[in-house]
C-alpha cells in the first residue's frame, strides 16, 4: 500500500510538543511513520501520496464514557423527566428492543462518533449483542460489560453470566463496569472488580452522579433505597448505609486505582477528590448529561486547579444532546469559567482531556497522540487556524469534523 502524507495548517500531536504550523503526518498501513513540519516530512517520503487538509489535524478523539447501544434513545434526553422517572422510562423501552435493534442503535452511535472525529471509546455494554458491531467498526477503546446485581443474584447467576461474556472472542478489549454503588451489592461489586483484575481487565463504574447516591451510600435511605426495594434488590447498604461518601465507599472496598476510571464524579468534596488523585483514578466528565438529568454540577474548576486526571465523555444520547466530544468540551469549558477557573491553560487542558486524558483513562498507550509508531487514528476540524488551536477546537470544533482516519483508513470525509 502506498504511503500517504496528510498535511494541515496546524497539526496537534499531544506528545508534549506545541502544535506544528504547516505540519504533516505520514501513514503507512495502519500506523503513523512520521510527524513534523510538512516541508521536512514530504521531503523524507517523496513517493507518498499527499492529501492537503484545511483546518486543525488532531489525534482521534477519545470518548471516555458512553453507552453506544442507547444511541437511538435521544427522545429520552428531550423528555425532561427527572432521574428516577427517566430510568423507569428507559427500562420500559428496553423491553421492546430486539438484538437487531440494539445492534443498529450501536452502529448509529459508532457512525456519529466517527463523523465527529472520535476514534476510541469507553463503551458500557448492557446487552452483549452490541459487542460484534462495535468490534467490527474498528473503533478503539474498551467495551465494559455492565454488572447490575445485588449480591444474592450475583452468586446465583450473574457472576457466571459475566464470566461467560468475558470469554467472547473479539479483537476489541473488554472491561468490567459494576454499574454504580447503589445498583450493585457490596459483595458483588468487590467480586466483579476482583474478576476484572485477575484477568488484567480494566474497570469503569459510574460514581457520585447524584446527591441521592450520596444519601444512599452513606445512610442507606432516600429515593435510591426505594428504587432498590422496587426491584427487590437485597443491597447490603439498605440496612444502615456505609457512613461513607460514594468515593470513600469504593475506596474502602478497593474498587479504585490506576486500572479504574469513573464516570460523572459530580458529588465529590475536597477529601473525595484527593482520594481519586491518590489512587490515580481519572474521572470522565459528562456535564451535559448531568444537566439534562438534573444530577448536579461537577467541580470542574477544582479538578483542573488540583490537577486531577480528567477525561471527557458524552454519555449516551438518552441523556445527552450529542456524541460530539468538542460539544462536550465546550460545555465543560463554560462550566469551568463559571466556577472561576481563570488560568490560561483551560483550553489546552480540555484538548488533553479529549485525547491523551481519555486514552490514559483506558490504559491505551498508542491512542490520543500522534507520533511515529502510534495507530493512524486522527481527525481534521475546519476551525480557524490563526489563533490558539486549542481554543479554536474547544469553542468551535463541534460539528466541524471534515475528515476522520481510523487505522489508516478514511472513514469520514466532508
Ligand atoms: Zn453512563
Amino acid at each position: 500500500m502506498p504511503l500517504t502524507t496528510h498535511t494541515a495548517p496546524v497539526v496537534v500531536t499531544m506528545t508534549g510538543e506545541p502544535p506544528i504550523r504547516d505540519g504533516a503526518v505520514t501513514v503507512d498501513g495502519d500506523r503513523v511513520t512520521a510527524v513534523g513540519p510538512a516541508a521536512e516530512v514530504v521531503k523524507r517520503h517523496p513517493d507518498a501520496r499527499v492529501r492537503r487538509w484545511d483546518g486543525v489535524l488532531t489525534p482521534g478523539l477519545v470518548n471516555a464514557h458512553t453507552h453506544l447501544q442507547y444511541t437511538d434513545f435521544a427522545h429520552l434526553a428531550a423528555s425532561g423527566l427527572p432521574f428516577p422517572e427517566w430510568l423507569a422510562a428507559l427500562n420500559r423501552e428496553r423491553a421492546d428492543y430486539t438484538e437487531a435493534r440494539w445492534q443498529e442503535s450501536a452502529r448509529r452511535g459508532v457512525h456519529l462518533m466517527l463523523k465527529s472525529g472520535t476514534t476510541a471509546v469507553a463503551d458500557i455494554v448492557t446487552d452483549p449483542c452490541v459487542l460484534t458491531p462495535v468490534d467490527r467498526s474498528g473503533m478503539r477503546g474498551i467495551s465494559y460489560i455492565e454488572v447490575i446485581s445485588d449480591s444474592p443474584r450475583w452468586q446465583a447467576e450473574r457472576r457466571a453470566k459475566l464470566l461467560a461474556v468475558l470469554e467472547t472472542p473479539l479483537a476489541r478489549t473488554l472491561g468490567v463496569s459494576p454499574h454504580t454503588p447503589y445498583t450493585v451489592g457490596t459483595a458483588a461489586f468487590t467480586d466483579a472488580v476482583a474478576i476484572a483484575r485477575a484477568r488484567g481487565l480494566r474497570v469503569h463504574p459510574h460514581l457520585a452522579e447524584s446527591a441521592h447516591e450520596t444519601e444512599f451510600v452513606r445512610d442507606g435511605t432516600g429515593p435510591l433505597a426505594a428504587l432498590n426495594r422496587t426491584f427487590g434488590f437485597a443491597h447490603e447498604l439498605l440496612a444502615a448505609g456505609s457512613g461513607l461518601t460514594p468515593t470513600g465507599y469504593l475506596d474502602a472496598i478497593d474498587a479504585l486505582g490506576g486500572d479504574v476510571h469513573v464516570a460523572h464524579g459530580v458529588h465529590l468534596d475536597a477529601a473525595d477528590r484527593a482520594v481519586l488523585r491518590e489512587r490515580a483514578t481519572p474521572v470522565a466528565l459528562c456535564v451535559r448529561s448531568n444537566a439534562i438529568l438534573d444530577a448536579g454540577v461537577p467541580p470542574v474548576a477544582d479538578y483542573l486547579a488540583e490537577g486531577s486526571p480528567i477525561a471527557l465523555g458524552t454519555d449516551s444520547p438518552a441523556s445527552s444532546p450529542s456524541l460530539d466530544l468538542w460539544e462536550e468540551a465546550a460545555a465543560v469549558r463554560e462550566l469551568a469559567l463559571r466556577q472561576g477557573y481563570t488560568a490560561a491553560d483551560v483550553d489546552a487542558r480540555l484538548v488533553e482531556a479529549a485525547t491523551v486524558g481519555g486514552a490514559a483513562a483506558m490504559g491505551l498507550t498508542d491512542a490520543g497522540r500522534l507520533a511515529p509508531g502510534t495507530r493512524a487514528d486522527f481527525a481534521v476540524f475546519a476551525v480557524p487556524v490563526d489563533g490558539d488551536p486549542h481554543t479554536a477546537l474547544v469553542t468551535e470544533g463541534g460539528g466541524r469534523c471534515v475528515g476522520t482516519v481510523l487505522g489508516g483508513r478514511m472513514v469520514h470525509r466532508r
